[in-house]
């Protein structure tokens, strides 16, 4: 599918906020997506950034996609626990 897009998981780190410093339009949390930025396709643009520092400088949207960003992946790692302790349970 043309649409997939596929990312890098980078781990834990203080700066869990990937940002594009190239469009500085597209933030990831705790992974970057590759081969490169899906709106402007620049490879290896990214930096990682805390919450705070984002708040500082980023535009509304870029603030709004990066606690969007999280939640979602703290709903994931939340499912994967729910799992993983249902198996342990059983
Ligand atoms: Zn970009």
């Amino acid at each position: 599918m043309a649409s997939m897009q596929s990312f890098w998981p980078v781990s834990h780190r203080d700066d869990d906020f990937w940002v594009c410093m190239s469009c500085l339009t597209e933030v990831f949390y705790r992974k970057v997506p590759m081969p490169d930025c899906p709106s402007c396709h620049g490879v290896s643009t990214y930096e990682g950034f805390t919450l705070e520092a984002i708040r500082d400088w980023g535009t509304e949207e870029l603030i709004a996609k990066a606690i969007a960003a999280a939640e979602a992946a703290a709903s994931v790692q939340q499912a994967a626990e729910t799992a993983a302790s249902v198996e342990a349970a059983d």
